[in-house]
């Protein structure tokens, strides 16, 4: 039997000298300020200080979306240049689209050979995404998605893995399959941590407790000031307060949750919620001050990203040569693996 796609040697990846990190996103849609809370402010902060992995998992995408597959090419685009708009640099980060990365598959099948059925439904992102998708019941790749999940961090053997909140059983996951393994066949891979930020999760505008791209309750970077302002205008704030001379919430209440991930006039913060609690600021002039603060938070964003959109070619060149980087990673990490697993009965 031939293989289809040559894999280059395991020869070609690079000596692992810094910490690695490994993190990324599924192409469902534009990226907004969530993400950046809960993972794109990290992998921006971090680039220098680890050796980063940045993955478009278009396979996870999948899982929840055969419908209008026809937009994952530009999604993919898009997802990249939303990343060099926040300040991810690609001549630090080694950015890779997943299905061009053949062993990350095959990995995923050893791996789950050490999973129970019964554990991949405790999972509590499977119940989410039920929900969220209006599903009865999952597909087979649903359920084993955090398992595809562990074959990306651990193909290029991460060590870090900065996520939000609600992909913390992920990670957790990862490191029983990492551990496992080791036990089994000796010391292959790193045990990775998750990098989680205090705020865990983004609430979205209408106040559900996740800003999600598929839920209508996104800011999103590709976002024009007027569409900011209106969005922030018409959020939900606290529900029991219906005058602007009544004390207010300001725990949980996402307006606030907001102020506090993006506007860096802190004595200004500190001075809404002292107004807000004593019924002396109404939800207007709150909303008001968010628009301007996030405006000063997204302008340098949307021009970064205007700049790299008009280099044509630009994004597919780096999604090209950072998969072939990652690529002799995963192909030195899966013949430590089969070599590990005794499975050199042909050749690796
Ligand atoms: P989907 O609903 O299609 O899965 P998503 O918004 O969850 O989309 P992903 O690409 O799955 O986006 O996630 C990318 C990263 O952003 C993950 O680390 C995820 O934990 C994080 N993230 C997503 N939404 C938020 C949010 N509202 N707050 C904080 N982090 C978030
Ligand atoms: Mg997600």
């Amino acid at each position: 039997m031939t293989t289809p796609i040559a894999a280059p040697p395991p020869s070609t990846a690079a000596p692992k000298t810094r910490k690695r990190i490994l993190t990324g996103d599924r192409p469902t849609g534009p990226l907004h300020i969530g993400h950046y809370v809960g993972t794109l402010a990290n992998r921006v902060r971090l680039q220098d200080e680890y050796e980063t992995f940045l993955l478009v998992a278009d396979y996870h995408m999948l899982t929840t979306r055969l419908a209008d597959l026809h937009e994952i090419g530009q999604n993919i685009r898009d997802d990249v240049l939303d990343n060099l708009a926040v300040g991810v640099d690609p001549e630090k980060v080694t950015i890779f689209l997943q299905s061009l990365i053949p062993e990350i598959p095959q990995l995923h099948v050893y791996f789950s050979m050490l999973v129970s059925v019964p554990r991949m439904q405790r999972i509590p992102t499977l119940k989410d995404q039920l929900r969220d998708h209006s599903l009865r019941e999952p597909t087979y790749g649903l359920l084993g998605y955090p398992i595809l999940q562990a074959a990306d961090i651990l193909s290029v053997r991460g060590d870090l893995v900065p996520v939000g909140r609600d992909n913390e059983s992920h990670v957790e996951l990862t490191r029983e399959i990492a551990r496992r393994f080791n036990e089994l066949f000796g010391e292959v891979f790193p045990v990775p941590a998750s990098l989680i930020p205090e705020v865990g999760l983004l609430p979205g505008t209408d106040g559900r407790e996740k800003m999600g791209k598929s839920l209508g309750n996104a800011i999103n970077f590709a976002d024009d000031p007027r569409t900011v302002a209106k969005k922030v205008m018409s959020m939900y704030t606290d529900p029991n307060r219906l005058r602007p001379t009544d004390p207010g919430t300001v725990e949980g209440n996402p307006v606030f949750v907001y102020h506090d991930s993006f506007n860096r006039d802190l004595a200004e913060v500190v001075d809404l919620k002292e107004r807000y609690r004593a019924g002396k600021v109404g939800d207007v002039e709150v909303k008001q001050r968010l628009v301007v603060a996030l405006e000063a938070f997204l302008e340098p964003i949307r021009e970064r990203r205007a700049r790299f959109a008009a280099a044509p070619g630009f994004i597919d060149e780096i999604i090209h040569e950072g998969s072939r980087r990652a690529r002799a990673e995963a192909t030195a990490t899966l013949h430590a693996v089969r070599s590990a697993m005794r499975l050199d009965y042909f050749g690796l």
